[in-house]
């Protein structure tokens, strides 16, 4: 690609979408840059890192998955990204052995799961990106020389020929504010389902005991999913330790949205135990609150999965615009990228991003 063609595109949020559209057009050879407000990508596809104490008084540290449980798979593109995703090895299939009596997985046996950790897909992604962590974009402004963003009143790069904003859609409305105020007010009001999710190490019981599983879905109780983080492929099994999350249900998570955590940790810890039969013997054990967890219902139309105003260079995309999961991130980041690769000039279609490397030294440096 010729220097005068390259273009400068700001991305905010490292999640899925986030990163598969960086991923995107910085492989088609546009210079992009990269922030989110966490310390690393991932967004909803995350890990916690557990520092904590055992009963000999030994540092210990723990990795839980407390985000998306997986990659549900469905047809299409992202089935090609999925596969080619398992080849390169960021993905590895996970059939769990199911609780007796629990409620059937959505799709198939199985789901897919990023190896070692879930924020793996989006590091790979964003492998040759340029990115900016822990900064927290509070405005856009636009000027004749392009877009500028802007953290707690500091400039941040720029200036950009296009903006990207994958963001869960309240974060993205104040952003969007004044230049699209159509879209801020779509977003603004787009229910998402909030998620208090249990995390912990206990100590390991006979595995007969609790029969051997790695995943249930109960039906009654307030928990929608109890798993065994450390029963995923790529995780690490440590002796004498079970390492559990269970997340709550949409209604109950909203029901106890403003509980303080120490309530709310007591009420899934008991409702974990109910699902277990047996007592939990906790040797360290924390709450996430999830604001964002999912959306409630797609925000677009039919047939659109993420907007586009050309006119300004400014993209929006993300679960709540391309459909509920990972899968639905992906896609509307796909499709934007497609959308915003014609708009810069370039004839090709978007790459499926597990294949293809970002060419060297396509990065803006701050
Ligand atoms: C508990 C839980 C379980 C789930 N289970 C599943 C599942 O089993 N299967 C499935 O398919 N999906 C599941 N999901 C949903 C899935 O994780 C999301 O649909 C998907 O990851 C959304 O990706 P995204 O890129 O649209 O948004 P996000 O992952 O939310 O990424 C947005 C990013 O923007 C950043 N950000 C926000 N505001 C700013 C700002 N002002 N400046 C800079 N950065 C900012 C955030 O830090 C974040 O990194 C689950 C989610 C949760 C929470």
């Amino acid at each position: 690609m010729a220097e005068d063609d390259i273009r400068r595109v700001a991305v905010v949020g490292a999640g899925m979408a986030g990163s598969a559209c960086a991923q995107a057009l910085a492989q088609a050879g546009h210079a992009v840059h990269v922030f989110d407000k966490a310390r690393g990508p991932g967004g909803r596809l995350a890990t916690r890192r557990m520092a904590w104490t055992d009963r000999a008084g030994q540092a210990c540290t723990t990795r839980l998955d407390h985000g998306a449980l997986g990659l549900d798979v469905p047809t299409g593109p992202f089935r090609s990204f999925v596969d080619q995703a398992c080849q390169a090895g960021w993905l590895a299939e996970w059939r769990p052995t199911l609780a007796p009596g629990s409620l059937p997985l959505d799709h198939g046996q199985g789901v897919h799961v990023p190896v070692p950790d879930s924020p793996e897909l989006c590091r790979r992604l964003l492998h040759g990106v340029v990115t900016t962590w822990s900064c927290a974009i509070d405005s856009l402004c636009w000027s004749a020389a392009g877009w500028h963003l802007e953290a707690a009143g500091q400039r941040q790069g720029g200036p950009f020929d296009a903006v990207v904003l994958a963001l869960p859609p309240a974060q993205a409305a104040p952003l969007l504010g004044t230049h699209r105020r159509d879209w801020a007010r779509h977003a603004a009001l787009a229910p998402m389902q909030p998620c208090w999710t249990l995390m912990g190490v206990a100590a390991e019981t006979a595995p007969a005991a609790v029969g051997d599983w790695d995943l249930a879905r109960p039906d009654a109780g307030p928990l929608a999913w109890v798993m065994r983080s450390d029963a995923r492929p790529g995780r690490a099994r440590v002796a004498g330790q079970a390492h559990w999350v269970g997340h709550a249900k949409a209604g109950w998570s909203r029901q106890n949205l403003e509980q303080a955590p120490e309530a709310v940790q007591q009420e899934l810890q008991a409702a974990l135990a109910e699902v277990l039969g047996q007592p939990v013997d906790w040797l360290h054990s924390t709450v996430h609150r999830w604001r964002y967890a999912l959306p409630q219902s797609r925000l677009s139309a039919p047939g659109e999965s993420f907007w586009w105003d050309a006119a300004q260079g400014l993209g929006v995309c993300g679960d709540f615009l391309g459909g509920a999961g990972v899968a639905g991130a992906w896609m509307s980041a796909y499709s934007l990228s497609a959308a915003l690769l014609q708009h810069l000039g370039n004839a090709s279609q978007p790459g499926l991003g597990a294949t293809a490397a970002v060419p060297a030294g396509r990065g803006v440096s701050l």
